[in-house]
């Protein structure tokens, strides 16, 4: 599960805690990645004067593209997480409560008292795929000339032998100017 109903903690009021194992999939985590990615770990929400605390640690597994050799990889990452969430109306009376958290609709918790880790996740999630990790240090990556992999196929196209990592340099280096 990667939401809670949190209806009881906040009868119980501040400083009432719960601890609960996060597991799940992410869908949909932007426009390059469909997703899904699992999640897997632990979260404890703490009531505060203001809402929910939630502090946990999670292990995410994404897939991501070697910018090498185009190959999906899968990498793990290991991401904390700390985030308070607002309740949208009071747990108690079941009247509607300021909505000073408007601009963070990622953090409030629903007028059914469920708190969702999935956006927060997915913005984590998004942060560890902005740069991709090569498949492995030594990626030969693709020949330049006919665009087999060599790390798995030896072509006998006409290429100078570079140290992969001065391709990469080369590749870069060749890439047309892009504004920043
Ligand atoms: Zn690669
Ligand atoms: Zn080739």
């Amino acid at each position: 599960m990667l939401a809670f109903n949190v209806a009881q903690l906040l009868k119980e009021g501040i400083g009432a805690t719960r601890r609960y194992e996060l597991a799940g999939e992410l869908y949909d985590i932007d426009e390059h990645n469909p997703g899904p990615v699992s999640v897997q770990g632990h979260i404890q929400l703490i009531v505060t004067p203001e809402g929910v605390l939630a502090i946990g640690e999670a292990e995410l597994s994404l897939i991501t593209v070697c910018p090498r050799c185009l190959t999906l990889t899968e990498s793990r990452v290991t991401v904390e997480i700390e985030e308070e969430f607002y309740p949208v109306i009071d747990v108690v009376s079941g009247r509607p409560l300021p909505d000073d958290h408007d601009d963070e609709p990622e953090l409030l918790i629903d007028e059914r008292h469920t708190l969702d880790l999935s956006e927060v996740l997915k913005q984590y999630a998004v942060a560890h795929t902005l740069k991709p990790a090569v498949c492995r240090p030594d990626c030969a990556g693709l020949c330049p000339v006919c665009g087999e992999n060599r790390n798995f196929v030896s072509c006998s196209c006409e290429t100078r032998e570079l140290d992969p990592r001065l391709a990469a340099l080369a590749q870069l280096l060749e890439e047309p100017d892009t504004e920043e």
